[in-house]
C-alpha cells in the first residue's frame, strides 16, 4: 500500500502477544504494507525515534506501559510527520476507548481484528497522512513565497531578518567563519531615466541571476535588501573568500552587457562591501553590526569611485 508520494506505508505493530502480532503482520504484509514489530512500549518508542512509521497499531495492554500512555508519548515526540495511531483491545470499555482517543489515538478497534475493517482503517490513515503531507507542502511553499522577492525571485529582506541571526548563531556555536556582502548598482537611477523603468527591472532581474549563479548552491543565499541593493550571505567563508566572490561578481557584471530589449544591451557596474563575522567581534556580533560593517564598506566603495569591492577594514579591490 502506497501513500500519494508513492512510499510504501510503514506500520509499527505494538503488542505483547506474539500470536496477535503474527496474525496482524500476516494481514498487513499480504496487503502491501511494510511491517515492523515491537513487543513493549519502550521498544516502540525507540523504533519511532529511529525511523518514521506512517501508522502505529498498538494493543492497549503492554508489559511496561499502557497503550494510552504509549499514545501520549508518541504525540509528545517531535516526529517529522504525522503518525496515525490505531489502538486495539479485546475487552474494551467505553473508558478504554475515550482514554485512548484522549491520549492521542486516531482510531479504536476491537480484537480479534476483522481483516476488511482493519484495511479500511488503514485506508483512512493513508488519507489523513496524504492530507497532512499536502498541508505541509503548501505551508512550505507559502513560507518560501513570503520570503521571496516578486521581481527578482531571490529572497527578500524578511529572509535576512529571519535567518541571519540563526546563521550567526550557527557560526558562533561551531566556530565557523561567516561573511556577508552588500552590493548596490551604480548610477541605477540614470538607467531608469534613460531607458525606462521596465529596462531597469530587466537589469535587476539579471543582476539577481548573476549573483545567484556565482553562489555555492544550497550554501550561500542572495536576498534583495532594497531597491537596487542585494545582500549575499556566505556561510563558512572568511572575509577573504567573500572578497574573492564579490570581485568575481563585480567582473561578471561589468564585463557582460545587460540585454534590455531584443536589440539593445547596456553596460552596468556595481559596488560591493564585504564584512566577515570573525573579523568583527569574534563571537558576539549582531546581524545589525555585520550588516552595518558591510554597508560602511559599500559606502566607501561608492565614495572611492564605484565599480569596486571594499571590505572590512576597507581595503580596496577594483579595476584601478
Ligand atoms: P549610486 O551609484 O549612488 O547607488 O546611485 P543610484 O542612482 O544607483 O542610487 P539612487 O539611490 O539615487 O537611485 C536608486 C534607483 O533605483 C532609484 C530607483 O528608482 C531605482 N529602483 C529601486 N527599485 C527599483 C525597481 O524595483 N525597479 C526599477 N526599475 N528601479 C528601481
Ligand atoms: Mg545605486
Ligand atoms: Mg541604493
Amino acid at each position: 500500500m502506497e501513500t500519494e508520494s508513492h512510499e510504501k506505508m510503514k506500520v509499527l505493530l505494538v503488542d505483547m502477544s506474539p500470536i496477535s502480532r503474527k496474525l496482524i503482520r500476516k494481514i498487513l504484509s499480504k496487503n502491501g504494507y511494510e511491517v515492523a514489530e515491537a513487543a513493549r512500549g519502550e521498544e516502540a518508542i525507540q523504533r519511532l525515534q529511529a525511523e518514521y512509521f506512517h501508522v502505529v497499531v498498538t494493543g492497549l495492554v503492554l508489559d511496561d506501559m499502557s497503550g494510552s500512555d504509549l499514545c501520549s508519548v508518541i504525540r509528545a515526540l517531535d516526529l517529522p510527520r504525522y503518525t496515525y495511531i490505531i489502538a486495539l483491545s479485546s475487552k474494551s470499555s467505553i473508558k478504554d476507548v475515550t482514554d485512548a482517543i484522549e491520549s492521542g489515538a486516531d482510531e479504536f478497534m476491537n480484537k480479534p481484528v476483522i481483516t476488511p475493517l482493519l484495511l479500511a482503517r488503514l485506508q483512512l490513515a493513508q488519507r489523513i497522512i496524504d492530507l497532512e503531507a499536502k498541508l505541509k507542502l503548501v505551508e512550505m511553499q507559502s513560507q518560501d513565497l513570503l520570503m521571496k522577492d516578486a521581481l527578482t525571485e531571490v529572497y527578500n529582506r524578511r529572509r535576512i531578518q529571519n535567518d541571519l541571526p540563526a546563521e550567526i548563531k550557527r557560526a558562533s556555536r561551531y566556530q565557523k567563519a561567516l561573511s556577508l556582502v552588500i552590493c548596490d548598482l551604480d548610477h541605477f537611477k540614470s538607467v531608469n531615466d534613460t531607458h525606462g523603468h521596465l529596462a531597469g527591472d530587466k537589469v535587476l532581474k539579471e543582476v539577481a541571476q548573476r549573483l545567484k549563479n556565482n553562489c555555492r548552491k544550497d550554501i550561500d543565499w542572495v536576498a534583495r535588501y532594497g531597491g537596487e541593493e542585494f545582500v549575499i550571505v556566505l556561510p563558512e567563508t572568511q572575509v577573504e573568500g567573500a572578497l574573492a566572490f564579490a570581485e568575481n561578481v563585480r567582473q561578471v557584471i561589468e564585463s557582460e552587457p545587460f540585454a534590455i530589449s531584443s536589440s539593445q544591451s547596456i553596460k552596468v557596474t556595481m559596488s560591493f562591501g564585504a564584512a566577515g563575522y570573525r573579523e568583527i567581534l569574534d563571537g558576539n556580533v549582531s546581524p545589525e553590526e555585520i550588516l552595518g560593517q558591510a554597508d560602511l564598506c559599500l559606502y566607501k566603495a561608492k565614495e572611492q569611485g564605484r565599480n569596486q569591492v571594499c571590505y572590512s577594514p576597507c581595503v580596496q579591490h577594483g579595476p584601478n
